[in-house]
């Protein structure tokens, strides 16, 4: 999907902002002892956290080394058995106004320290747990829908159809740490994974990410991981990197941070088209034509 700065509900816009957020002193970055140790994270179902604290499980994503793959789309799919015309985790196309930068964003659910979207359910289908993460129980959803309309990052999707994996049909029982069996009338969206979390491993999406431009962990222990085993200061990484969050103005506190895409490691998306408007109510969402597998040109 490609987004001009001002569209998609500003989100281009509080990209472009690249304010810094001080979260802590400047560090080194500092390497655990689960370096190199795969793609989970071990040490974090291991413990409680520093000085017995609970988690508060952050993502930052790192727009100079997103280039825009999907894998993390993909990988998330696969992980909740997400139902076509879902996307958890949406990998947009953006472009700077100002500057004609193009840049991907990764877009999964902000998991809202002050989330407007578990304030309207009227059912606490929704909800925050200790660690941060806003969770969803597809069983208690009577798909009223006001979480969607709530959500100011288009972070939820609804099941219009009955879904193909049902717990009829598979056979499983629901849980909404797996969130892997869904239905009908009912919204869901990005979790965190906190199934994987709990067995020490990185959500799906930072696992999948060939890249390693998503980093994931706990804040309150500073430290974030991402695919290729790179464990590095959180507070480090925003602050000295010029980390920001999307729509920081709605006093929403989102959990995902993001790095501006400074001297980007991938090529630059291609060029827009001279006479090519973006329609707002169907906009074009395009893939590079130049990754192996990738389908090319416009999707649906
Ligand atoms: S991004 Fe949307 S769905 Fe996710 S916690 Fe925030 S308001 Fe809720
Ligand atoms: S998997 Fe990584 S590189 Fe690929 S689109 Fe997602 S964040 Fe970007």
């Amino acid at each position: 999907m490609r987004v001009s700065r001002r569209s998609f509900l500003k989100l281009a816009a509080a990209a472009g902002m690249v304010a810094a957020w001080a979260v802590g002193e400047p560090a080194a970055p500092v390497r655990r002892p689960w370096v190199g140790a795969g793609r989970g994270v071990p040490a974090l179902a291991r413990s409680t956290g520093q000085a017995g604290r609970p988690r508060r499980w952050v993502m930052v994503v790192d727009l100079a080394k997103c280039d825009g793959c999907q894998e993390c789309t993909r990988a998330c799919t696969a992980m909740h058995r997400v139902p076509p015309g879902q996307e958890w985790i949406r990998v947009y196309e953006m472009r700077d106004e100002a500057t004609g930068l193009a840049y991907w964003l990764p877009r999964p659910c902000m998991q809202c320290d002050n989330p407007p979207c578990v304030k309207v359910c009227p059912v606490s289908a929704t909800w925050k747990r200790d660690d941060g993460i806003v969770m969803q129980d597809t069983s208690r959803c009577i798909g009223c829908r006001y979480c969607i309309a709530a959500c100011p990052y288009q972070a939820r999707a609804f099941n219009w159809l009955e879904p193909a994996a049902t717990p009829e049909r598979t056979g499983e029982a629901y849980d909404p740490e797996w969130n892997r069996v869904h239905f009908k009338g009912t919204t869901e969206k990005c979790i965190f994974c906190p199934a994987l979390i709990k067995e020490g491993k990185l959500p799906a999406c930072v696992a999948a990410c060939p890249m390693g431009a998503i980093y994931f962990g706990d804040r309150e222990e500073d430290a974030v991981t991402n695919s290729q085993g790179e464990t590095v200061r959180f507070s480090a990484l925003v602050t000295e990197q010029a980390g920001y969050r999307l729509l920081e103005e709605l006093g929403t506190e989102p959990r995902v941070y993001y790095l501006p895409p400074r001297q980007r490691l991938y090529p630059a998306p291609p060029a827009e088209p001279a006479a090519a408007p973006v329609p707002a109510a169907a906009p074009r969402r395009t893939v590079p034509p130049d990754r192996p597998g990738a389908v090319g040109g416009a999707v649906p």
